[in-house]
């Protein structure tokens, strides 16, 4: 088992946009592996590479995490292909995001199509937590943060904290 170093803000890579991944090879499959180790060790319900450093098209999320159940999936260049309806996202949190914690729209129900860890094409049909987790997820590869989507105050108070904690390290 090997845990990774998570990336936070407001380290500057969380905002650059992910790369397709063209090769799918043993490398990819020990990254998966770890940020899964990385993800339960932090009991999150998703992880995107760019989290661990890693700028390429790769999420993992496992929505049943907090029960102990480890049984996580991974998808490799997702993509949203349909989305329907709005729910609000009740106290969505982010392993990058330490403390912060914000109410986010959403879609409802969404598609997305990627290809999963052994390179077959999937499509998946997602609502509720799930689709607010791929959402979640999804953003990270596009370079967008939940301090993206909360209000100037919000952010600017939550900046200033994260400033002081990495002056204290
Ligand atoms: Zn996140």
């Amino acid at each position: 088992m090997a845990k990774l170093d998570i990336v936070t803000y407001p380290n500057r890579l969380l905002s650059n946009k992910s790369e397709p991944l063209l090769n799918i090879d043993a490398d990819t499959h020990k990254l998966i592996q770890d940020m899964a180790d990385t993800m339960y060790s932090f009991s999150g319900v998703g992880l995107a590479a760019i989290q661990v450093g890693i700028p390429k098209n790769i999420i993992i999320y496992d929505r049943l995490a907090q029960d102990n159940k480890k049984n996580f999936q991974a998808l490799i260049n997702p993509e949203i292909v349909e989305c329907h309806g709005v729910q609000i996202s009740e106290k969505e949190g982010c392993l990058s995001l330490p403390e912060l914690l914000a109410d986010i729209k959403r879609f409802k129900t969404i598609s997305v199509k990627g290809l999963n860890s052994e390179g077959k094409p999937v499509t998946i049909d997602a609502e509720g937590l799930l689709a607010v987790i791929l959402q979640h997820e999804i953003e990270h590869l596009n370079g967008i943060l939940l301090t993206d989507k909360i209000s100037a105050l919000k952010r600017n108070i939550y900046k200033r904290k994260a400033l002081k904690n990495l002056k204290k390290e």
